[in-house]
């Protein structure tokens, strides 16, 4: 860890395939992009340095590399995670419908504090809209999780999400 950052956080992305993960890592990351792979488990990890409040911490975010169906990752993928992006594609109902699945799998492999925030992405393309906000609000507020909708592709709430998960996690650390 850079000696300059006051603490090091991992979070995960997860979700159906093709929901919007890669493309939502590669916006928060930006020019600070930095990509590592471990191929062998069907990982890639992207950091960024971000101030929240007065402390510089070190987001460190793992993604599937497509490898969503290969359970095999699933415990060393979670393991020492602070935070959860559980993320769907408004304009297509299976990957809402495979929210709880991924819920399931979290609490099992997951800490009993992680911050998990369902996130309903593509938003920009609302004429062809399958899951209603109002719908997935409600659902998060029973499940306790946070909510959000983004658009990777017009960078819309993309660095908001990202940054509501690091605060968070950083209240509960404190
Ligand atoms: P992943 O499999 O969850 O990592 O999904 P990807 O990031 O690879 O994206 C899957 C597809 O959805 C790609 O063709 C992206 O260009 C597209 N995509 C991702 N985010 C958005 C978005 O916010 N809006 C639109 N319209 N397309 C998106």
């Amino acid at each position: 860890m850079d000696e300059e950052c006051d603490y090091l956080f991992k979070a995960v992305l997860i979700g159906d395939s093709g929901v919007g993960k890669t493309n939502m890592l590669s916006r928060f990351s930006k020019d600070e992009f930095r990509l590592d792979s471990k191929p062998t488990i069907g990982v890639e990890f992207a950091y960024r340095n971000i101030r929240v409040k007065d402390k510089l911490i070190k987001a460190q975010i793992w993604d599937t590399a497509g490898q969503e169906r290969f359970r095999a990752i699933t415990s060393s993928y979670y393991r020492g995670a602070l935070g959860a992006l559980l993320v769907y594609d408004i304009t297509r109902r299976s990957s809402y419908k495979s929210v709880g699945r991924w819920l399931g799998e979290l609490r099992e492999f997951g800490g009993e504090d992680m911050v998990v925030i369902l996130v309903g992405n593509k938003c920009d393309l609302g004429e062809s809209r399958e899951v209603e906000e109002e719908e997935a609000k409600e659902f998060a507020e029973t499940e306790g999780l946070f909510f959000m909708e983004t658009s990777a592709l017009k960078n819309l709430n993309v660095e908001q999400v990202f940054l509501q998960m690091i605060t968070k996690i950083l209240e509960i650390t404190n």
